[in-house]
């Protein structure tokens, strides 16, 4: 006996509710029987036909006849049965139609007809790879210190990465034993040659000509030199420079800022220790270590000598030094005037500090896509 909407005597909410729960019932036990077009055209005419549809009956015999105190009610009901109805008929439609469409499809491959209550594909969720996670980190870093963040082209002009920089002409990074250049560029004047940046220092002089003084950026970039692919050295590798232009900035600064900097990347027990060196760019310049994270600076790991800081029980992390007079002079224009202004800058390897943080042993992995190697930092 085929489901007749009853009349409605009781009109408490219970009552409604329980009628209702009926009509849905009916509505979705009736839509298993849809397999086809005929099949789903009596559906929807015994749910929708205008005539003696069920929608039709709930309407001349729940809503009409509703006394007035319980109509909005009735009313509310009817019309969320109606529209849960209308859909059931649409969903009905299409799920004939797929299934039809796929079993086609399925029969011409000789497969079995699709089975939705099968569990679906599963998508595997990837991880952050190492040295995109050490570039953040140190990033946020500066960032929590009031740094921005600055960014520049990877092909760049000899000018901002050699001449801007106080690289004299025949500095030997020039050579292009070390630099990547891009061909056919001799008819142009040196300073206009393109080439692969080596360093993200460029990314300095871009910045200090587009923004006044005070600044504070810190830049993350790739950088390419022309290296042979071995252990430690790739031909691209990353690196991530700061900078910090005032008045009144002080090698006490540099050293306060990357001291803290250190601590939060490394942990709050390292020690750093600044030892002389030399930047064309920056004077005077120094070389930062860090009391070794592998072995807490004893040189020793148990009974072992400690490989990541040769026994020494301190990492090379970073090189640095007051900005050069010179290199303002290039923006002086800006407010960069030397005699008013004074900043610090530093770089360091980001590639490096994640082999050293990951206890990595050859860079070339890092750039292999391997995803054996990759999935242990998941
Ligand atoms: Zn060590």
């Amino acid at each position: 006996m085929a489901y007749t909407v009853p009349k409605l005597t009781d009109y408490s909410e219970e009552s409604l509710v329980a009628a209702a729960g009926e009509v849905v019932k009916q509505l979705n036990d009736e839509s298993k029987a849809v397999t086809d077009e005929a099949s789903w055209d009596a559906y929807r005419v015994r749910w929708t036909g205008r005539k003696n549809g069920i929608t039709t009956q709930l309407n001349e015999t729940w809503l009409k006849p509703a006394p007035g105190a319980s109509k909005p009610r009735v009313g509310a009901l009817y019309a969320d049965l109606r529209s849960q109805i209308q859909r059931a008929v649409d969903e009905a439609k299409d799920r004939y139609r797929n299934v039809a469409i796929l079993g086609d499809h399925a029969r011409a491959k000789g497969l079995y007809p699709l089975d939705i209550s099968l569990p679906g594909v599963r998508r595997t969720i990837g991880a952050e790879h190492p040295v995109m996670k050490t570039w953040r980190e140190i990033v946020s870093v500066f960032q929590k210190l009031g740094y921005s963040v600055a960014e520049g082209p990877v092909v760049e002009t000899d000018y901002y990465n050699f001449e801007a920089l106080n690289f004299p002409p025949n500095h030997p990074a020039r050579d292009t034993q070390d630099t990547l250049f891009i061909a056919g560029q001799q008819s142009k004047p040196q300073r206009e040659r393109l080439l692969l940046r080596t360093h993200t220092s460029p990314v300095q002089i871009r910045t200090m000509e587009k923004m006044r003084p005070p600044i504070r950026i810190v830049i993350p970039g790739t950088v390419h030199r022309n290296d042979p692919p071995d252990a430690s050295h790739s031909p691209m590798f990353h690196q991530i420079e700061g900078l910090a232009v005032d008045t009144n900035i002080t090698f006490g600064d540099l050293k306060g800022t990357l001291d803290h900097a250190m601590k939060a990347l490394f942990g709050s027990s390292v020690k750093t220790h600044f030892r002389p060196s030399f930047f064309p760019f920056t004077e005077p310049s120094a070389e930062l270590y860090v009391t070794c994270f592998i072995c807490g600076g004893s040189g020793k790991r148990g009974t072992d000598p400690c490989r990541p800081c040769k026994q020494t029980g301190w990492i090379e992390v970073l090189g640095c030094g007051m900005v050069d007079p010179n290199v303002f002079e290039f923006v002086k224009d800006n407010g960069y005037d030397p005699k008013k202004v004074s900043g610090f800058a530093f770089g360091m390897g980001v590639d490096r500090l994640a082999l050293l943080k990951y206890g990595v042993d050859d860079i070339q992995l890092f750039f292999q896509g391997d995803v054996r190697f990759l999935q242990q930092f998941s």
